[in-house]
């Protein structure tokens, strides 16, 4: 007996028109495809009236933090992703050993407010994985701030030779596992001390097992296209290696739309030239990160409370935040802004960005949740400036400040960069068990086809579908994934278009989605009018070279 879907409207994920068929499921895989399968005493699921597409992939997303507790993945399933790839942003819990353990794992633990279990290496985090049992299909990179902190720790120098051959022995180790290839964080310490030719070395490994860089880039401000995207088309050329933007997002206060018009075409003329470029998207006009993991140095974390609470330390933290917020905000500022004394400046920068920053989760103080980071600090510290409120609030919450800023613009640089038929969505989802997170997590996509297909009609249905199914499938270099065809694993997806949209607020943001009906995950049924089924047959997917 297998599962039959009567007569939906088929979009198979190449991005041609849909048709109406019936689809026949047996075990894992797509049986058949054709007009009016006999019911043969299979389990039918009436499509009449329904979008029948490949199972979304997440091509970005921090599950690996929290999926050995959230197994059955609940908030990614239900929104119609059946597979998803993690350990992005170089941050990731394998690989990792005793200086991973001690040192760096205090950044992450921080940064995203959970201490999961870390793993020697993929291979073990896969065998808890498969014994534990997950409801969507995983893959993984290998995160490179792990595998430098493995060596270095928390030394910010560069690394000499023979600490590079141990750092390239982790890359080669972990690709052979499985992984997809290596991404980076070059905000976050400790991947933000590594060079870019320390990049280009391991990503040679990643190339030799044809696995793709990742990267969230050093800059994606005024600098994105000098700083960050240069240097990724640099490894991508040196190392021979394909390469792709995670959250790909020109952040600019002043010039959104020349800077997004020459990244675009930065991208297209290399591409052109023959590199394999691509991207990822979030579909939200704010980003969602750790306070503390994007404010201040690394040094700070060596002795986290001694160093915020000495008066003099607090002097050099001030300035160095200063200087952190100039050059992502102000250093495209026209002209005349320049003229203003940077003492004035630095008056003005915390204000504004506090009134720009929303607390979506904190440690302790959860009252202030859904408020301003203007409003959190003066409710928690009316008697304080705001400079040494913000300093004195990440003592107090142990560095975990998750929150969001408005901070890209939607006509003039989102929608264009994800026209580039490289670019797919993505989630960038960081689920913090039992407590608030940005909406994202639970309804990236149903957001996306809400809003940018059935809303404002920017994109066919058949142009997103693709984006969402075999254009990540084709970058993870997943054959038998991402378009509905015979012979291929049956991940599919039922949804209603007129219904389809997320349903979380920054306030509440862990709500699942409107309008997904059914989600099947190789060949099982894994959500069924909107509810888990507590199936758990997803697969750990390993990279072959
Ligand atoms: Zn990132």
């Amino acid at each position: 007996m297998g599962i039959l879907i009567k007569k939906g409207l088929l979009i198979d994920g190449s991005g041609v028109s849909g048709r109406i068929t019936d689809i026949l499921i047996q075990d894992d895989k797509i049986l058949q495809i054709s007009r009016d399968i006999k019911e043969d005493g299979h389990n039918i699921i009436e499509a009449t009236g329904k979008i029948v597409s490949p199972g979304f992939i997440d091509i970005h997303n921090h599950a690996d933090l929290t999926i050995l507790e959230a197994n059955k993945a609940e908030a990614f399933v239900e929104q119609g992703i059946t597979t998803l790839l993690a350990c992005v942003c170089g941050i990731g819990v394998a690989p990792a050993n005793e200086k991973v353990k001690q040192y760096y794992f205090n950044f992450v633990n921080k940064a995203f407010c959970s201490s999961p279990d870390l793993y020697e290496n993929m291979s073990k985090f896969y065998q808890a994985l498969e014994e534990k049992g997950v409801s969507i299909n995983l893959a993984f990179m290998i995160p490179q701030g792990n595998v430098r902190a493995c060596i270095m720790g928390t030394n910010t120098g560069l690394a000499n030779e023979s600490e590079l051959n141990e750092m390239k022995k982790i890359v080669r180790d972990n690709m052979k596992a499985g992984a997809f290839g290596l991404s980076t964080g070059l905000v976050y310490p400790p991947g933000s001390s590594s060079s870019t030719e320390e990049l280009i070395e391991l990503s040679k490994i990643v190339s030799e097992y044809n696995g793709f860089y990742d990267s969230h880039m050093r800059n994606e401000g005024a600098g994105v296209i000098d700083i960050g995207m240069t240097e990724l088309i640099s490894i991508a050329r040196k190392a021979n290696v394909r390469a792709h933007i995670s959250h790909w997002s020109v952040i600019s206060r002043y010039k959104y739309k020349e800077l997004t018009l020459k990244a675009i075409n930065l991208i297209n003329t290399v591409r052109e030239e023959g590199l394999n470029i691509t991207a990822d998207m979030t579909v939200y006009d704010d980003g969602f990160t750790s306070l503390s993991f994007v404010l201040l140095p690394t040094w700070v974390y060596d002795d986290f409370k001694g160093n915020l609470s000495d008066p003099e330390i607090r002097k050099r933290i001030k300035k160095e935040i200063f200087d952190k917020l100039y050059s992502m905000f102000l250093s495209d500022a026209p002209f005349f802004m320049k003229l203003i004394p940077r003492f004035l400046l630095k008056k003005k920068i915390i204000p504004l960005l506090s009134k720009a920053v929303v607390v979506i989760y904190a440690l302790k103080n959860h009252d202030v949740e859904g408020k301003t980071l203007f409003e959190a600090l003066n409710i928690l510290y009316p008697d304080k400036d705001l400079e040494d409120a913000l300093l004195d609030y990440f003592i107090d919450e142990e560095g975990g400040i998750m929150i969001r800023i408005q901070q890209k613009n939607e006509e003039l640089s989102m929608i264009p960069l994800f026209k580039q038929e490289y670019v797919c969505p993505s989630s960038d989802a960081v689920l913090i068990l039992g407590r608030n997170t940005h909406p994202r997590a639970f309804g990236a996509f149903p957001r996306v086809i809400a809003r940018w297909v059935r809303e404002r009609n920017v994109f066919s249905l058949e142009e997103m579908i693709r984006k969402m199914t075999s254009l990540p499938a084709s970058i993870l270099g997943l054959k038998d994934r991402g378009v509905i065809q015979e012979g291929k694993k049956a991940d599919i997806v039922l949804f209603e278009l007129e219904k389809i949209n997320e349903r979380g607020t920054l306030q509440n943001g862990c709500q699942p989605p409107l309008g997904i009906d059914y989600v099947i995950v190789n060949g099982q049924i894994t959500v069924e009018n909107g509810e888990h089924t507590g199936i758990l047959n997803g697969k750990i997917l390993k990279h072959k070279s």
